[in-house]
């Protein structure tokens, strides 16, 4: 059986309020504050080296991290 791929932190754009709080939890650096469509929104950079830690998840108070499946293939 080959090794499950990791999860990967996902963003809820619409959910996401901006108020950054996610984005120093990443030990890797990989979240930034980005404009999307004139909104401050949490935004994953280099998903592939995301390490599935889920601590950015964990800090969001408002649902707008998950952890979800890598697509494989
Ligand atoms: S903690 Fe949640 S609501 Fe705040 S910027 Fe991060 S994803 Fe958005
Ligand atoms: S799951 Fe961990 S490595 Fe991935 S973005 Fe969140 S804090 Fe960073």
């Amino acid at each position: 059986m080959p090794p499950r791929p990791r999860p990967i932190a996902v963003v809820d754009a619409a959910r996401c309020t901006g108020c950054g709080w996610c984005v120093p939890t990443c030990h890797l650096q990989l979240l930034s504050l980005e404009t999307v469509r004139w909104k401050k929104t949490s935004t994953l950079h280099d998903a592939d080296t995301c390490s599935g830690c889920g601590k950015c998840v964990a800090k969001c108070l408002f649902d707008a991290l998950t952890m979800q499946a890598r697509e494989v293939g």
